[in-house]
C-alpha cells in the first residue's frame, strides 16, 4: 500500500531542524514545520472561515472527544466530512479522543477500551480503538490518529510498563480498523518519562507501521526541560523519512526546541485560548492588551505584524474592548494570534531553507524565555492523591 502522506525534505538535518513538504491524499500540501490551530467543536472559536483563511494557517485539528458527543459523527459524515460541514478549505486531523478521556476522573480501563461519562449528559460511553476509529473515519478528516493511552506526568514505573504494552496493542487494533485510504492514519508513541519505555514504544508502533509518527503524553504539566528530554530519548530512535507530530505543544520555546531536534508538525490551543485573554504574542515578547498602559496606545499590537487587526486597529481599540467585553476583541485577538503562529514557523522554516536556523533558535529564547519547571496538572495519576481543584471535564492542551 502507498504511504497516504508521504513527507519530502527540502532542507535541514534529515534527524535535526528540518523543511518538508507533507503530501495529504486529497492533494492538499502542508509545508513544514507547521502549527496547527485547534478548532475543538469544529470551529476556530470565535473566527469564521474568513479570517482564518488570512491567518495562513494551514491546517486544522478538531477533537473526536467532543464531535462524537455532539453533533455526532453521522450529522458530519451526513455533511460530507469535517471540513465540508465547517466550510474550510484547509486539510484537517482528529485526535482519537484518548487524550480526553484519560484525563476524565471517573473512567474504567479495561484491555477492550475504556468506559466514562459524557460531562454533558452524563451518558455512559465505551472507546475503543475500533470505536474511534469507525468515528474519525465518519469524521472524514484528512489525517486520523490511533487510539492510545495517554499516561499522566507522575505515574509510577509499572503502570507506565503495563500502559505502553497496552498502548501498542490497541495501536495494532487502530490500524486493523481503519480502512479509509484517502485518510491517513497517524501511530503514537508513549513511554512516559522513562527513556527505554520511550525507546521501546518507538520500536513497537514503527514496526505496526503508520503514515506518520506522533509523539504523545507530553503537553501534562512536565515543563521544557522534560519535554526536550523525552525528545532527545525518543527522537533518534524514529525514522526521518516520515513526518512527526508533537501533540499538544505550542508555546513558542517548545516549537523552536521540538524543531531542533526534529519535529514537523504541532497543535496547541494556546494560541487562541490566550487571543480570548488578551494575550497577544508579539515579536517583542507577549503583552496583555488589558494593561492600563495600552488605554492610549495608537500603534498595533505588534508593528511588524501584516495580520488584518494590525493593520486596522490600535492597542488603544483593542484594550478598550477587551475592557468591557466585546465579543469582537476575541475575534481580532485571535486572528493576530493564529497570522503571528504561522509566520513565526514560516520564518523558522525559512531560516531552515537559508541555513539560518540557529540565529533564529537564539532570537527564541530571547524573546519568548518559559519557566521551565514542571507544573504538574490537576488530575489523574493512577494510585495518586487527587490534588486540589482537578477539574470535572476533559482536559484541552
Ligand atoms: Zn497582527
Amino acid at each position: 500500500m502507498p504511504a497516504a502522506a508521504p513527507f519530502k525534505l527540502l532542507a535541514g538535518n534529515p534527524a535535526g531542524a528540518r523543511a518538508g513538504e507533507l503530501s495529504l491524499a486529497r492533494g492538499h500540501v502542508v509545508r513544514t514545520p507547521a502549527f496547527m490551530p485547534v478548532g475543538t467543536q469544529g470551529a476556530i472559536r470565535t473566527l469564521s472561515p474568513l479570517h482564518l483563511e488570512g491567518t495562513g494557517s494551514q491546517i486544522v485539528l478538531a477533537n473526536t472527544y467532543h464531535l462524537s458527543q455532539r453533533p455526532g459523527e453521522e450529522i458530519v459524515k451526513k455533511a460530507g466530512g469535517l471540513a465540508r460541514f465547517m466550510a474550510i478549505p484547509n486539510p484537517t486531523l482528529t485526535d482519537s479522543g484518548g487524550f480526553q478521556v484519560f484525563s476524565l476522573e471517573n473512567k474504567e480501563i479495561s484491555e477492550e477500551g475504556v468506559r466514562f461519562r459524557y460531562e454533558v449528559d452524563g451518558q455512559s460511553t465505551f472507546l475503543s480503538p475500533e470505536r474511534s476509529m469507525q468515528i474519525q473515519q465518519d469524521l472524514g478528516a484528512d489525517i486520523a490518529m490511533v487510539f492510545d493511552e495517554c499516561l499522566p506526568f507522575g505515574s509510577d514505573r509499572a503502570y507506565a510498563e503495563a500502559s505502553v504494552e497496552r498502548t501498542t496493542r490497541w495501536e495494532r487494533r487502530s490500524r486493523a480498523a481503519h480502512v479509509r485510504d484517502d485518510q491517513a492514519l497517524f501511530g503514537i508513541i508513549q513511554g512516559g518519562f522513562w527513556a527505554d519505555l520511550r525507546r521501546r514504544s518507538a520500536a513497537q508502533i514503527q514496526d505496526i507501521g503508520f503514515d506518520g509518527l506522533a509523539i504523545g503524553g507530553l503537553s501534562v504539566g512536565e515543563g521544557h526541560t522534560n519535554m526536550c528530554e523525552v525528545l532527545d530519548w525518543t527522537l533518534p530512535h524514529v525514522r526521518t523519512d516520515q513526518v512527526r507530530y508533537l501533540m499538544g505543544v505550542g508555546r513558542p520555546l517548545d516549537l523552536v526546541e521540538g524543531v531542533a531536534r526534529g519535529v514537523d508538525l504541532f497543535d496547541c490551543v494556546i494560541a487562541t485560548r490566550h487571543a480570548r485573554g488578551a494575550a497577544l504574542y508579539t515579536n517583542r515578547g507577549r503583552i496583555r492588551l488589558t494593561d492600563a498602559r495600552f488605554r492610549r496606545d495608537m500603534f498595533p499590537v505588534d508593528t511588524s505584524c501584516g495580520c488584518y487587526t494590525c493593520k486596522n486597529f490600535s492597542r488603544a481599540y483593542l484594550h478598550h474592548l477587551f475592557k468591557v467585553g466585546e465579543v469582537l476583541s476575541a475575534t481580532l485577538g485571535t486572528l493576530h494570534n493564529l497570522h503571528w503562529f504561522a509566520t513565526f514557523m514560516n520564518t523558522m522554516r525559512q531560516s531552515i531553507l537559508d541555513g539560518t536556523f540557529e540565529t533564529f533558535r537564539a532570537w527564541v529564547h530571547e524573546v519568548y524565555p518559559e519557566d521551565t519547571t514542571p507544573k504538574p496538572v490537576a488530575g489523574v495519576v493512577p494510585g495518586a492523591p487527587k490534588p486540589s481543584g482537578a477539574r470535572k471535564g476533559p482536559r484541552r492542551r
